[in-house]
């Protein structure tokens, strides 16, 4: 994204960089924001001096956002002092161009900084994708709760969580042998991923052969749909299991609960309740939901 009051330097810059890249533009500071939060450009090209909100100050704007902080921001602007190109690094800027611009130097600092993004983008993603199965691992799960906790909370909306494992497991890996298990967890984790079909809904793998799934703004009834559903395919993948004495084939046990987000509960309420009832679906035979045990009760009682 190109941003600039001046029709004629977006054209220049246009220019330059259309070959390469797609290119956005806006011609004040506020446009340029509500482009940034809604197009999520890979790079900003921002002028600095600017009527109204001037370049600092969207940069300023840019780092503070969620959806924008991991924007690199590069300033191309007439100011050529030191004092300037300072304010604006410290600021948050990954480079500092002045104008005249020469359009070889612009494309080369441009692909420079793609690069960069691109790598950082890329390492972000691994930290929170689980290497066995693809799905979002643990961290990404605790991160993503608390975000959708506090959305929730906001909202005034409910949220369900269910934890799912896979029964009888340890048996399957000795049995079958720790690489035919690892296909196994692949392959659960996948079907259970595709249950849920819209963000903000997601499947994590909690650990082991446990996985977890959020359900913002979702009922226990509607939690159930998703618990049978999960329960339906995993049972539909028909992977043999002999040793299992709830089924012939693999299957998961499941238990869900659904809470009110506060600001004094905290999401370990709801995981807590969660796994109560996947404890109640495994000592119930496994091979089933339960979803009885509400966030807050005491445990003891219920035993
Ligand atoms: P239950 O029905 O009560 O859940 O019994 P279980 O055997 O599934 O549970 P347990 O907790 O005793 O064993 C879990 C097993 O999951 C043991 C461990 O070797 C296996 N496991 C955990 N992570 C992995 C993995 O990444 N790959 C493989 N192959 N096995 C794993
Ligand atoms: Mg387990
Ligand atoms: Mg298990």
């Amino acid at each position: 994204m190109v941003v600039d009051d001046s029709l004629e330097n977006v054209r220049v810059l246009h220019q330059v960089l259309k070959n390469e890249h797609d290119v956005v533009f806006a011609l004040n500071g506020e446009k340029a924001l509500e482009i940034a939060r809604t197009q999520v450009p890979e790079l900003v090209l921002l002028d600095a001096v600017m009527p109204g909100m001037d370049g600092f100050a969207v940069c300023a704007e840019l780092k503070t956002l969620v959806e924008t902080k991991d924007i690199p921001v590069i300033f191309v602007t007439a100011l050529n002092g030191f004092a300037d190109e300072a304010r604006a690094l410290n600021g948050g800027a990954v480079d500092f161009i002045t104008k005249p611009i020469n359009g070889v130097v612009v494309q080369a600092r441009v692909r420079t900084h793609l690069t960069l993004k691109r790598q950082s983008d890329f390492l972000r993603e691994m930290t929170l994708i689980d290497g066995l199965s693809g799905i979002p691992n643990r961290r990404c799960f605790d991160e993503r709760l608390e975000r959708e906790w506090q959305r929730c909370e906001r909202a005034g909306l409910s949220m369900a969580l269910i934890m799912a494992d896979i029964d009888h497991f340890k048996s399957f890996n000795d049995y079958y042998g720790h690489l035919e298990g690892d296909a196994c967890l692949k392959t659960v984790a996948a079907t259970l991923a595709d249950c849920v079909r819209h963000p903000p809904d997601f499947v994590a793998r909690f650990g082991g052969e446990e996985f977890a799934c959020v359900l913002p703004h979702e009922s226990l009834d509607g939690a159930k749909v998703v618990a049978q559903r999960m329960l339906d395919r995993v049972r539909a993948l028909a992977i043999p299991h002999t040793q299992s004495t709830s089924a012939p084939c693999v299957t998961v046990s499941l238990g869900g609960a659904t809470i009110m987000p506060t600001r004094i509960l905290r999401p370990a309420s709801l995981v807590t309740a969660a796994d109560a009832n996947l404890y109640q679906a495994k000592k119930a035979g496994r091979n089933r939901y339960f979803t009885e045990i509400s966030p807050g009760v005491n445990l003891a009682s219920v035993q």
